[in-house]
């Protein structure tokens, strides 16, 4: 199911938010998205099933192949097919995975906090609204975690602003309309390419395979470089 959490329907997307209920909390927020029925999740509702698995997977995770570290929590049923909880899924995949290949463990439960608190933060509908996908961001907070980045850090400011970068120039080269999945795979291979070329760190992992296309309305097929060609 790729629409309203609560209904299926399609969601509507609008440039100007208007004030809307919760249909799970109750509290009231400006929202950008809602469902063709009138239905609104807010965001901390949305991905409130998919933190735990997050945590879970990257906690007993053994491998350094972020892909398929993220692959498991998407494939969980507490994780839609669309939402900001990507955002949080980039980061904590890849930091499971490059604690993994570098064997360094010590700080990795606070870098995982550090990615779920800054991750939260990153609201829904950034890929549309902003011009600046979560799942980009998502990388950059990663690598401003696990290097200790600050506003005023000199290299790491640098390196960390260039692979979000680098994350939207290959997710903007494709274009629209938007996947997560699809977000969350480029974000992740372009990751694993900087982290080989500027920290000699290598994740590895395969080609990446979409296996979530049949669930996504908007899924752009052959357009996609993840498509899964036997579909
Ligand atoms: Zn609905
Ligand atoms: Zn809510």
């Amino acid at each position: 199911m790729s629409g309203c959490l609560i209904c299926g329907k399609p969601l509507l997307y609008v440039q100007n938010t208007k004030r809307k209920r919760c249909k799970i909390c109750g509290n009231i927020f400006s929202a950008d998205a809602f469902c063709l029925g009138g239905h609104y999740v807010c965001d901390a509702c949305h991905g409130k099933g998919a933190i735990y698995v997050i945590r879970a997977v990257c906690k007993s995770a053994q491998t350094s192949d972020a892909w398929a570290i993220a692959r498991e929590i998407m494939r969980s049923p507490a994780v839609e097919t669309h939402g900001p909880e990507h955002h949080i899924i980039v980061g904590s995949a890849l930091l499971a995975a490059y604690c993994n290949a570098s064997e360094s463990y010590e700080n990795f439960e606070k870098y995982l906090e550090i990615i779920e608190k800054r991750g939260k933060k990153v609201p829904g509908g950034t890929c549309g609204f902003w011009g600046a996908c979560g799942a980009a961001i998502g990388a950059g907070i990663f690598l401003a975690a696990v290097t200790n980045s600050t506003p005023l850090a000199t290299e790491t400011h640098g390196l960390c602003n260039r692979l979000t970068a680098r994350c939207l120039a290959a997710i903007g080269e494709i274009g629209g309309p938007r996947c997560c999945k699809r977000n969350v795979a480029l974000a992740i291979r372009e990751t694993t390419a900087f982290l080989r070329e500027n920290f000699g760190v290598n994740l590895g992992g395969e080609r990446i395979i979409c296996e979530f296309s049949t669930k996504n309305d908007e899924c752009i097929g052959d357009r996609c470089p993840f498509a899964n060609s036997e579909f």
